[in-house]
């Protein structure tokens, strides 16, 4: 809740989505919290091992800074760019490769960190992409999921947080671009 005379965490800018209001989510303490237990499970499954941490652009690359700092197992990182949502709300379909890893994955451990997993489409055409080379293995890190939405056949190895099917912002992820360095996650409120 807001206190008295506090304005409400609203959208900035100009666009469609802006003035509308924001609500909390998931806080900065429980992000915190569960991005350690997560590092803990990664780091005991490449102990004396050296993978490779992709990093999906933009929405990730808050989440990955903070899980890479929490490992303790040896690592090396890339960073692989989808066309994203553009300036709407809802997924375009179709993912397109805007940035490819510049990495040769062939042989070595892959870890593709999402910010979050909406209809599935971008993980399921990664996954593709990268076992297409002949890594060694591939492991799915996903900060979020949206588990009554998401329609995919395979396995994400590891979840922050299931979340309902609600617009979030924060903590890498943007609205128009904007939002992104707020340290929690919020959901857009729908009127
Ligand atoms: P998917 O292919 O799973 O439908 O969508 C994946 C991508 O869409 C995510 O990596 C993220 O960039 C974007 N996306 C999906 N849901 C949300 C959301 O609630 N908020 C934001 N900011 N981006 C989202
Ligand atoms: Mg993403």
């Amino acid at each position: 809740m807001a206190a008295l005379n506090e304005q409400p965490l609203t959208v900035p800018g100009t666009g469609e989505f802006a003035g509308t209001e924001l609500e909390l989510l998931i806080s900065r303490a429980e992000i915190d919290a569960r991005v350690t237990e997560i590092a803990d499970q990664v780091s005991n499954k490449y102990t004396g091992l050296c993978p490779i941490v992709i990093g999906v652009l933009n929405g990730s690359f808050v989440f990955m800074a903070d899980l890479v700092r929490k490992l303790s197992c040896d690592f090396e990182v890339d960073f692989i760019k989808l066309a994203s949502y553009g300036p709407a709300k809802k997924s375009s379909g179709t993912p397109r490769l805007l940035k490819d890893i510049s990495t040769d994955v062939a042989g070595r451990d892959v870890l593709i960190v999402e910010d979050i997993i909406d209809t599935g489409l971008s993980m399921a055409f990664l996954k593709h992409r990268i076992e297409e080379v002949g890594p060694r293995s591939v492991t799915l890190a996903t900060l979020l999921y949206k588990q009554d939405f998401a329609r995919i056949d395979f396995p994400i190895d590891y979840i922050g947080f299931n979340i309902p099917d609600r617009f979030v912002v924060g903590y890498g992820l943007d609205v128009d671009q904007k939002l992104r360095g707020l340290d929690a996650v919020y959901a857009l409120k729908e009127n």
